[in-house]
């Protein structure tokens, strides 16, 4: 040979082959999955099975118990693979009855719900005059005695959910450091047709009394503001049941798919199975719950088994502690470090959109830029299998609250996204039935997650190195030239 040709058999065996792309290489496999999931009611019959058939299942419930249970058989009867039960203990709060009237000028009845956590009223209720403010600001503004023992109402309309929540998790304690009886929150969702929506709020802090705090609808919160701003005096009576006992034993459920080539290395997916106290948690999270389930179901019976491990989680009590999600990474130790991706459906089952991907500098909750941007490169080929779906936008920014914990230890985490139009209109609401669930989104939901995981679990090599592989490297890299010979 001559030295050209040489050198042209050693380029080709250092240069490594072009790698194909994921789109090209799991063409076939999504056709196929998104064709029986497209094709499959068994989503919707699991979330009425759920949803209508044991009901909303709030941390300590026997409902909570049931639906635990249901979700086991479930999973052991799609055949998925050590299916079991982790346990978690989580807080048991109960809402007991509760009621409120305006009674000044009155009387009128209020729909109100109080908040996870709220303590409840003493024995007969409080009634006390009604301060409204449209922001803490305005609270702190006030003199003292237009606000001691007084209930404030913060009528704060809904802008995003982060940003108004903060009004549901402080509320309680901001109005008490001035001296309130009790505190009532505009619910915080964008549109009502007087349903309440109640959720957690933060905890009480030392220094305070715990005040009672309860949700009010949008059209009740609206009327007051407008009665007080006329110069009409507001007095409202509110009794509330709410107590929080002993914390109590719950699970999370867990089955998998083994991995054919390396077992040890995880897909986590999910949703939570824990629920609020009304309506029925069926878009928060029955759905995610179903579309987890079911995307192991269909590969499975269709024979996918992918290189990796393909575990689905059903968290409990995200609601009002996220204990699960905490006992679920706890649990792994070093584990954690074979965890490739951590994927949650928490955001109702509308339209599905896409996903959205998130890495965090392990133990802390700030982005680790160059990591997301190398996951969501390589993602958007995986994203276009989703493009029939109208499930292609893949970005950045992904997280939800029961990968977090995970997060913080290094896992790549991707959030499953769907329009989430109406989503903020029943979340916490005893409106959140099944009929709010489209039966034919509900199955593109579970076609473009099944292509999600199952290409996240059988790609050659992850998106970006798991914290382990992440963690082994950077020792590498510090461990000095001599040692490494
Ligand atoms: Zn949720």
């Amino acid at each position: 040979m001559t030295a050209v040709t040489w050198l042209t058999v050693w380029a080709l065996a250092v240069t490594p082959a072009p790698r194909a792309p994921l789109d090209s290489l799991y063409r076939p496999a999504a056709e196929r999955l998104i064709g029986a999931a497209l094709s499959s009611d068994h989503a919707m019959l699991r979330l009425s099975q759920l949803c209508d058939g044991i009901g909303h299942r709030l941390s300590g419930s026997p409902e909570l118990d049931r639906a635990i249970a249901w979700a086991a058989q479930a999973m052991r009867e799609d055949g998925l693979e050590k299916v079991r039960l982790q346990p978690a203990m989580v807080p048991h709060w109960v809402r007991g009855e509760e009621h409120a009237e305006m009674v000044e000028p009155g009387p009128q009845q209020l729909s109100i719900l109080g908040l996870g956590r709220s303590v409840g009223t003493t024995a007969g209720g409080i009634t006390a005059e009604v301060v409204v403010v449209e922001s803490f600001a305005e609270l702190d503004s006030l003199p003292a005695d237009a606000v001691r023992g007084r209930m404030v109402l913060f009528d704060v309309p809904f802008t995003r959910y982060g940003e108004t929540v903060r009004y549901r998790s402080q509320g309680a304690n901001r109005a008490a450091a001035r001296g309130a009886v009790a505190a009532l929150v505009r619910s915080v969702g964008p549109v009502s047709l007087r349903t309440p929506h109640t959720g957690a709020m933060g905890g009480y802090v030392d220094s305070l009394p715990q005040i009672p705090a309860a949700a009010v609808t949008l059209e009740d919160a609206s009327m007051i503001h407008r009665l007080l701003k006329r110069g009409q005096r507001v007095r409202v009576h509110l009794e509330m049941g709410a107590r929080t006992l002993p914390d109590t034993l719950s699970h999370n459920v867990i089955g998998e798919i083994r991995g054919w080539q390396k077992p040890d290395e995880v897909v986590v997916v999910g949703g939570h199975i824990d629920s609020w106290d009304v309506g029925r948690g069926a878009q928060d999270d029955g759905g995610g719950v179903v579309i987890s389930m079911e995307a192991l179901r269909l590969i499975r019976q269709l024979g996918l088994r992918p290189r990796r491990t393909l575990r689905c989680v059903l968290w409990t009590n995200e609601e009002n502690g996220t204990r699960g999600a905490q006992a679920y990474a706890e649990s792994l130790g070093a584990l954690v470090g074979k965890h490739v991706a951590a994927v949650e459906s928490d955001g109702g089952v509308e339209r599905p959109v896409g996903f959205e991907f998130g890495a965090l500098r392990i133990g802390t909750d700030s982005t680790d830029a160059p990591r997301v941007a190398q996951a969501v490169a390589r993602a958007k080929e995986i994203g276009r299998l989703l493009a029939g779906l109208g499930a292609d936008r893949i970005a950045d920014s992904g997280g939800d609250a029961d990968i977090g914990p995970l997060m913080r230890k290094g896992v790549l985490g991707v959030a499953h996204r769907t329009t989430g139009e109406h989503y903020f209109d029943w979340h916490h609401t005893p409106a959140d039935t099944p009929d709010k669930v489209d039966p034919i989104e509900l199955r593109k939901n579970v076609a473009a997650l099944a292509v999600m995981v199952f290409v996240l679990a059988d790609m050659p090599e992850p998106l970006v190195p798991p914290p382990g592989a992440a963690a082994a490297a950077a020792a590498a890299a510090m461990r000095p030239a001599a040692a490494r010979r």
